[in-house]
């Protein structure tokens, strides 16, 4: 009985981290300067951020660099 409350409790806990670390690995990116940013940057999702990255790695490969204060 406890075992299966602990393995749900677990199940409930990654159900909400797994996205949650989706989306701090998400890259704000900017086609005008050419430069990502990540979720904990200031200028994070700027007016010029028009483009969003799953990865930092998927910004690299899309032609993009990392902010130079955030490292992307
Ligand atoms: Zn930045």
């Amino acid at each position: 009985m406890i075992r299966k409350s602990v393995v749900a409790i677990i199940c409930f806990t990654l159900m909400f981290l797994v996205p949650a670390a989706a989306l701090l690995a998400e890259v704000s990116a900017n086609p005008t300067s050419g430069i990502y940013h990540n979720a904990r940057c200031q200028h994070y999702g700027c007016k010029s951020c028009t483009k969003t990255f799953k990865t930092a790695e998927e910004a690299k490969k899309a032609g993009f660099r990392p902010c130079r204060k955030c490292g992307g």
